[in-house]
This record gives structure tokens, C-alpha cells and sequence, in this order.
């Protein structure tokens, strides 16, 4: 019975790709909230970081008094998953910048990692966790994984660094489902949140 009820799926809304995202979401079938105060965490099933700018997203969630309750949620077990920018929230270590914003996922994350020259670029991708056939991935001034701790899976490498990792309820890619039309990367997250609720 429970699994006929929609996940009720923020999408953390300061700027960058919300809009995306929520279409996405609601072309599963589920609810799409934007978040921006932290009175809208509590009945959240799961939250979207999206791309962006994540020194810019990290002063907002500083700014409107979002940054502990938002990292408390994701301790305590809210699932999470963050796209690009968001990757770069969640991370525990940046290697190329002295800030860290949520530090949650123990991944440590390379900003801007491929340079000016390609800084976007896009591919398809063999990704067997997420989707029975190949997925575009876009990937624009995108981050890494540049090492992943012991509790965490890597879901994708592309030229051998890893673009794509979950550990727990909390996953991270460095590229943007939300500006492709597949829906894949949606619905498995929206899985994640659903076996969280539904235990
Ligand atoms: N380069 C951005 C940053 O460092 C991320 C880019 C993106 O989200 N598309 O925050």
C-alpha cells in the first residue's frame, strides 16, 4: 500500500538546475518541493542538491540558516543526492578549495577537475546499478571523485576518475540527468528515498 504514495522529493533552491529537476521528478510520478528555509526539511522523504555554484549555494545555506539543520536531516538519514555542485556539498574533503560546506559523504572532490579547455562536454555511459541501457551523461565545468572511503560504492568511472558514487543514502554524480530526457537517474533516487521510508 505504502509504495502507491508519492515521495515528497525537495530540491534545494537557491539557484542553479531546480527547475530540471523538478520536472523530472514529477515526470515519475512524484512530488517536487523547492526548498529554501529550513522550515521545509521535516517531511521531506528525500532532497536534490542540483548544480550550480557551489561556493554560492554554500554561502545561501549558511546565509538562511540552512547549513545544520540541512547536514543534521542528511546524519540522521534523509537521503540526499546531489548533482555537480551538490557533489561538491556533500564532500567531506575538497582538494582544491579551503572551504567545506555539509561534509557528509566521505568522498574527497576535485572542483573544475577537467580544466578549461573541455569544461563541458557529454557522453553515454553503461551504468548496470541504474539503467539496462546506455545514459547520457552532460557534464559542465564538472568536479571528481578523486578518492572514495571504505563505505562508499562506486557507481561510474570515466577515464578512470570516479564520476559517480552512492554509500548509504547518499549519492553524488558529477554530471546533470536533469538537462538530459532520461529519467533513470530520477527514478533510482526516488528508490533510494522510497526503501528509506518503507524500511
Ligand atoms: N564548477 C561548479 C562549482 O565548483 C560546479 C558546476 C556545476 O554544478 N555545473 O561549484
Amino acid at each position: 500500500m505504502l509504495s502507491l504514495l508519492a515521495m515528497k522529493i525537495g530540491i534545494l533552491g537557491f539557484q542553479g538546475a531546480v527547475v530540471e529537476h523538478q520536472q523530472h521528478i514529477e515526470k515519475i510520478g512524484e512530488e517536487a518541493v523547492v526548498v529554501r528555509y529550513p522550515g521545509q526539511l521535516d517531511d521531506l522523504d528525500g532532497i536534490i542538491l542540483p548544480g550550480g555554484e557551489s561556493t554560492t549555494m554554500g554561502k545561501l545555506l549558511n546565509r538562511t540558516g540552512m547549513m545544520e539543520p540541512l547536514k543534521e536531516k542528511i546524519l540522521q538519514g534523509l537521503p540526499v543526492w546531489g548533482t555537480c555542485a551538490g557533489m561538491i556539498l556533500l564532500a567531506k574533503n575538497l582538494v582544491n578549495d579551503s572551504v567545506r560546506h555539509l561534509a557528509v559523504m566521505d568522498i574527497e572532490v576535485k572542483r573544475n577537475a577537467y580544466g578549461t579547455q573541455i569544461d563541458s562536454f557529454d557522453m553515454e555511459v553503461s551504468l548496470p546499478e541504474i539503467s539496462p541501457k546506455p545514459e547520457p551523461l552532460v557534464f559542465i565545468r564538472a568536479p571528481y571523485i578523486i578518492r572514495a572511503g571504505e563505505g562508499v560504492r562506486v557507481l561510474c568511472r570515466v577515464d578512470g576518475h570516479i564520476v559517480a558514487a552512492r554509500q548509504g543514502h547518499m549519492f553524488a554524480t558529477s554530471f546533470h540527468p536533469e538537462l538530459t530526457d532520461s529519467l533513470a537517474f530520477h527514478r533510482y533516487f526516488a528508490e533510494i528515498c522510497r526503501e528509506d521510508r518503507e524500511g
